[in-house]
């Protein structure tokens, strides 16, 4: 980690390794079980269109990523998207292309479909439930933890699915409400020293 980076970045970092760990952990199985890998890669991009839950610490990693790691031209077509009502896909989603890929959410992380690619307005998690990958439940759950620390509380050790749950959906938007939030408050996010339950 540089001197410049925000204090909290090592944490999600981490949040996230666990995230994708979960992952790989599925995906073996799925593959040892049933020969099968994810259709999902570069320029497939439906499911960015859907109501993903993000919370502030995430955001403010997407942000970072985009103010440290992004061309100037490209991250302002970025920025220009925020402060405005819109019902649009992901705003970091350009010309078919994730433009904070390493610092992506953790909802999106997670989410890897088998058989065929997700259709135009196709809700896999309802339409083919069993395409959908399952991530390693006690990884995913570690990671939760870690992101509860970000937050200042403990991390006890205790894994309390209930508990954690309850925690990520306090602290989530869907990234449709972040859109709407002006570039200056994420700015001022991102340069947070440490989030709030608030
Ligand atoms: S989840 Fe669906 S839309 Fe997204 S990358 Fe995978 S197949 Fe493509
Ligand atoms: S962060 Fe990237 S992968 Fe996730 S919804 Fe946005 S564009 Fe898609």
């Amino acid at each position: 980690m540089s001197g410049n980076s925000p204090p909290w970045l090592e944490g999600l970092l981490k949040a996230y390794a666990l995230v994708d760990q979960s992952v790989s952990a599925a995906l073996a199985k799925e593959k040892a079980a049933r020969e099968r890998s994810p259709v999902c890669g570069p320029g497939c991009c439906r499911c960015c269109g859907h109501i993903i839950p993000v919370s502030a610490v995430e955001m403010a990693g997407a942000m970072w990523h985009l103010g440290q790691k992004v061309p100037a031209a490209k991250r302002n077509v970025i920025l220009r998207r925020f402060g405005r009502i819109s019902q649009e896909s992901c705003p970091f989603l350009l010309e078919g292309q994730c433009l904070v890929y390493a610092l992506r959410f953790m909802a999106c992380r997670q989410f890897w479909v088998f058989g065929v690619a997700c259709r135009a307005g196709e809700d896999v998690l309802t339409s083919r439930e069993d395409d959908v990958l399952r991530p390693d439940t006690d990884l995913k759950m570690l990671a939760f933890a870690k992101l509860r620390t970000i937050y200042g509380m403990q991390d006890d050790g205790v894994v309390d699915k209930k508990s954690l749950y309850g925690f990520i959906k306090r602290v989530s938007l869907p990234i449709q409400m972040w859109r709407m939030h002006p570039v200056k408050s994420l700015h001022e996010l991102a340069s947070t020293k440490r989030f709030s339950l608030e």
